[in-house]
């Protein structure tokens, strides 16, 4: 079965949408473990600033196929001006700077073609688990579920921004005063949004703004999937809205098949960075 959305694709991709789009900025945000590039698009010149990253999870690349294909739609609709699901492109590249890091753990993607339930990074860290919010409490649950050493998932690591992909997220973040950030996820048709007892301004009305667009339901984290997250991390570090995002419904890795479905849904969540902070 080769249909997975991998790293070789994604640098197709990316090479395809330089060449095509020439206005738009590709760089290089990091390093994986194994070398492979941790890259970065910036859609838009705009004062509002949100960052969207996908594939933290190694069965959970159908993330990256969506932003790149969103990266795609924008810029042929920047060029065209023809709207895209009812926003006028050009004004958004205005108003807004949209930043996508498409794959974050690239090489827990070629892993999990070998290994058919890698999350993890090349080390056996999961990289959603590897930030600095509630990572000691986090290890200490996961020590209680038996989860002490590297492994396929759930592994916190042996402190927290320990691996190279999660220190190139947290660099990133921490240089850029985003407004707002997404993390892309698979499975569940959910949108989780708070860490801590108090929930940053605008949080919730985003949250629900993304919700109503999408048919996703917003929701609450429990359990061992409440610590040392990105969105998690956010939240604590800057009181400003994070969002992890569970697309589509089924068992990791989704098909491609359901490719198309996910996108119509999670594309209007993507849309959203000037009509949510309007
Ligand atoms: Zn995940």
């Amino acid at each position: 079965m080769n249909c997975v959305y991998d790293y070789k694709q994604l640098c197709n991709d990316l090479i395809r949408l330089e060449k095509s789009f020439p206005f738009l900025k590709t760089s290089i945000m990091g390093k994986s473990i194994k070398g492979r590039n941790i890259y970065l698009i910036k859609l838009g010149e705009g004062e509002i600033k949100v960052f969207y990253n996908a594939a933290h999870h190694g069965l959970e690349w159908i993330t990256s196929k969506i932003v790149m294909q969103f990266a795609f739609d924008y810029a042929k609709r920047y060029v065209s001006g023809v709207r895209l699901c009812g926003y006028d492109i050009r004004r958004l590249y205005k108003k807004a700077s949209i930043y996508i890091a498409p794959m974050i753990n690239p090489d827990g993607i070629e892993l999990s073609k070998k290994r058919a339930s890698w999350q993890a990074n090349a080390r056996g860290v999961d990289l959603n688990h590897n930030y600095n919010a509630g990572w000691e409490e986090y290890k200490a649950l996961a020590a209680n579920a038996g989860i002490t050493k590297r492994c396929a998932t759930r592994y916190p690591g042996k402190g927290w921004e320990s691996e190279p992909e999660s220190t190139a997220v947290a660099n990133l973040t921490r240089q850029i005063a985003f407004d707002y950030v997404v993390a892309l996820h698979s499975q569940g048709e959910e949108i989780f949004w708070q860490y801590g007892k108090n929930p940053p301004p605008k949080a919730e009305k985003i949250g629900r703004l993304m919700s109503q667009v999408s048919g996703y339901a917003l929701k609450q984290t429990s359990g061992l999937a409440s610590y040392s997250g990105y969105k998690d991390w956010f939240i604590k570090e800057f009181n400003r809205p994070g969002f992890t995002i569970e697309v589509g419904k089924g068992k990791n890795p989704l098909p491609i098949s359901q490719f198309d479905e996910i996108y119509k849904k999670v594309i209007k969540i993507l849309l959203l960075p000037e009509a949510a902070l309007s």
